[in-house]
């Protein structure tokens, strides 16, 4: 069919059309137009919207907006929708689902500050970088008494608490998005609707002030957000049967700890560390030895020590009293902090040669001095486990000494694995004071806020790991619209086998195979003494490169053909990350000092260390390798965390960074594309465009066509009068499925009826 033959484009039917222009309250440049319009892409990639004036088939005439008048290539172009579906609350109910289609509706109701929309079971959030008013008790009664239907957190998390008490099932909320696009703050706003209408006993305010503690010990400025998570976190909410919150139970992913001892320029380290240096009151800073952040090593590595608009003595105050909110009590607070500034002082800590062979001492000074009286050590000890290094071979121990660089990341191990075992212990600590009691009778809302698919120039194991994570939560994703695809198809009796789907179990594969797949293969790598970075890359190609979804590059890189994309990853620091030492003799050392919190190296780092030991890792010999690796232990976590959510009905919310200024009004068509790709939004799209989108009854449709029949057969009967429709407007068989209430139709087929009926 010639484009030239319609003059409408075809709009759908299964949805009511509410008036739409009216309600956005101004009128399209194209809004008069009746000529099809299409998508012309242009050299820059964005979508320009342009009108077809005549084609030849491979060859159409187009104008755009400014009255340029091009000839393009046909098929480049894409159909856009009719004016009335602009800025539809739902991506399904456009009659054209391609990606300039769907960039447009979203920008439509982004420029009107409407920054949620839903993809089908899916909602899109679109961070709008300002206060939007869309939320509050107002906001909140409205959606509890369904006032207000429109997408937005409030609604799936509406949906989630009816759910959970009408199908007596637990729910999960997963939240997904790059870096700063606004997992966090939409997790936020989902508990604060959880709080509010679950709210009563007042455990509810508990589990709200957990965010200003995790924030400012798991939170820091990166370049790409002011308020980053270094972390994935997934909090259980529990409801009692009466619907009210009962308790609650966080769980953690992976914290960056390498963050405590390095940062790039213009980021910072953890929030707490500035905030305690601004906010610490005088008699917590004369205990502490506590200098300004300009002392220490570890915050002065980055210029950048302020975040504009936000006062770090202020959040201090609010940190404190948010950990008094949780029963942490003042003394375990001042432990706490005592923590930190052990941290901070460890990393002034320098070192001299003290032989001939480049063997090193710390030098005694402040630093040393303030450390070792804030864990409750002594001087020699300390500097005892920074200069030594304790070997057991066979029954034997032998004690070798360090030289400067091995004592340097000595140091830094030990301050990384103080501060990630107190960010552990506070987790604990906030777990107690949340604790569901005993009578846990009830059901639970889960909410995950979770790092997102990342792909940057240079990919280092971090992206590996949170790379791997979203693969596995793409699947979860996957099957599980499937599988509400598919219900829907055979409550209905139809042939649901014609949908295609697409698992990426090959690449999680890749991944998860023994012994030869990328993570067995970088923990056997990991616990050869000699293996090193590029050996395990040689690895990788000797035994994957068969594989389609991997591809050794030159040197020590390798690509991974994800869901989202091809990402390379270089395998710099991939065995040091992976095996995260912690060398006996720090372990000794944390576990035998009268520090503040010995408990919490009791609970967490020696149980770390003591646990049964993956694969061949003990051929190495040291006591060193008397632990989980990274990977492996992630992987535990990532498949407890796959089970949990399995049991749940999932709600998914996508966040999108709709620029990479974070700033407000900018809204950059390729980059939101590229999320909307990753992030798996036109994935639901696809299935849903593989499937057959649109439905109506049979009597509805016999209503709404029945007079269009020619030899005006009209029977009773709605079936048969629908099946006579269907004959007589050529819609070929594949595009369409008879269910027993139901017509199932591709995307795009009842364009023509609909074209027929209104020109009738
Ligand atoms: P990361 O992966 O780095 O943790 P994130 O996805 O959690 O990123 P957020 O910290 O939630 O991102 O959001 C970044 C910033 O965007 C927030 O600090 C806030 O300024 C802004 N923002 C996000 N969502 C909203 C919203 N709904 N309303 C107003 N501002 C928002
Ligand atoms: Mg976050």
């Amino acid at each position: 069919v010639g484009s030239e033959d319609l003059d409408l484009a075809p709009p759908l039917c299964t949805f009511a059309p509410l008036g739409t222009e009216s309600k956005w309250g101004d009128t399209n440049p194209y809004a008069a137009k009746k000529k099809l319009q299409y998508w012309f892409q242009l050299p820059n990639g964005d979508w320009e919207l342009g009108k077809m004036l005549s084609t030849s088939g491979s060859e159409s005439v187009i104008s755009l907006p400014e009255g340029k008048v091009l000839k393009v290539d046909s098929g480049s172009l894409l159909p856009a929708n009719p004016d009335i579906l602009d800025g539809v609350d739902d991506l399904m109910q456009l009659s054209y689902l391609n990606e300039p289609s769907v960039l447009y509706n979203l920008q439509f109701r982004y420029n009107r500050d409407v920054i949620y929309t839903k993809a089908g079971p899916v909602l899109v959030a679109i961070n709008p970088f300002k206060k939007v008013p869309l939320y509050g008790n107002n906001y909140i009664e409205a959606y509890k008494s369904k006032s207000n239907e429109s997408p937005h957190v409030y609604a799936i998390t509406d949906t989630a608490i009816r759910e959970m008490i009408r199908d007596e099932v637990n729910q999960s909320i997963i939240i997904s998005g790059e870096s700063g696009a606004g997992k966090t703050e939409t997790a936020k706003i989902a508990m604060q609707y959880l709080a509010a209408l679950g709210g009563g006993s007042g455990i509810e305010y508990e589990i709200l002030k957990t965010n200003p503690i995790l924030e400012a010990f798991g939170n820091a400025k990166t370049s790409r957000n002011d308020n980053s998570s270094r972390f994935g976190k997934l909090i259980e909410i529990h409801f009692s049967e009466t619907g009210k919150i009962s308790g609650a139970k966080i769980q953690t992913f992976l914290l960056e700890k390498s963050r405590v001892v390095q940062c790039a320029d213009g980021e910072r380290s953890y929030h707490i560390f500035y905030q305690l240096c601004a906010g610490a009151s005088p008699a917590l800073r004369e205990k502490l030895n506590l200098q300004s952040l300009n002392d220490y090593k570890y915050l002065r590595q980055s210029t950048c020590h302020s975040i504009s608009g936000v006062d770090d003595a202020e959040q201090f105050r609010v940190v404190t009293e948010a950990l008094d909110i949780v029963h942490v009590s003042k003394e375990d607070q001042e432990s706490v902090f005592a923590m930190l500034a052990a941290v901070l002082w460890l990393g002034n800590i320098s070192f001299m040669v003290i032989d001939n062979e480049n063997h090193v001492e710390p030098v005694t000074d402040e630093g040393l001095n303030t450390v070792a009286k804030l864990i409750g050590c002594t001087m020699a000890e300390l500097k005892q486990a920074l200069s030594t290094r304790k070997m057991r071979v066979g029954n034997d121990t032998i004690v070798q000494k360090l030289t400067q660089p091995q004592a340097v990341d000595t140091r830094d191990a030990l301050a990384k694995s103080i501060y990630s075992c107190l960010f552990d212990w506070l987790v604990e600590q906030i777990n107690k004071s949340l604790a569901v009691g005993k009578r846990r009778t009830g059901r639970s809302i889960s909410i995950l806020d979770i790092y997102g698919f990342e792909s940057f120039d240079r990919n280092s194991f971090e992206q590996f790991c949170i790379n791997y994570a979203n693969e596995r939560l793409q699947q979860h994703f996957n099957r599980h619209l499937f599988k509400l695809e598919q219900e829907e198809y055979i409550q209905d009796g139809i042939d649901w086998a014609k949908v295609d789907f697409e698992d990426n179990q090959d690449c999680l594969n890749l991944f998860e195979k023994k012994p030869l797949g990328l993570l067995s293969l970088l923990d056997e790598e990991s616990t050869f003494p000699n293996g090193t970075d590029l050996t395990f890359a040689n690895k990788l190609k000797q035994h994957l490169n068969s594989n389609s979804y991997f591809r050794g590059e030159r040197g020590k890189a390798f690509t991974v053909c994800h869901y989202a994309g091809e990402v390379t990853y270089d395998t710099t620091g991939f065995l040091e990350k992976n095996r995260d030492l912690l060398h006996l003799d720090s372990i000794q050392l944390l576990s035998s000092c009268t520090c503040h919190l010995p408990q919490i190296f009791a609970s967490n780092l020696l149980a770390q260390s003591e646990k049964p030991v993956v694969g061949a890792l003990h051929k190495s010999g040291g006591a060193d390798s008397q632990k989980l690796s990274v990977t492996t232990k992630f992987k535990g976590q990532l498949f407890q965390l796959m089970h949990r959510l399995e049991s749940t009905t999932p709600h998914f919310i996508r966040c999108i960074k709709p620029n990479n200024r974070q700033s407000p009004g900018m809204y950059e068509q390729g980059l939101v594309l590229q999320q909307l790709r990753c992030c798996g939004v036109l994935e639901v799209v696809r299935i849903s465009r593989s499937g057959f989108p649109t439905r109506m009854s049979h009597q509805k449709f016999a209503r709404r066509y029945g007079f269009l029949l020619l030899d005006n057969v009209a029977s009773q009967d709605p079936l048969s009068d629908s099946v006579a429709i269907l004959h007589q407007f050529n819609i070929l068989p594949e595009m369409y499925q008879v269910g027993y209430t139901k017509l199932f139709f591709r995307t795009g087929q009842i364009g023509v009826l609909e074209d027929t009926r209104n020109r009738t």
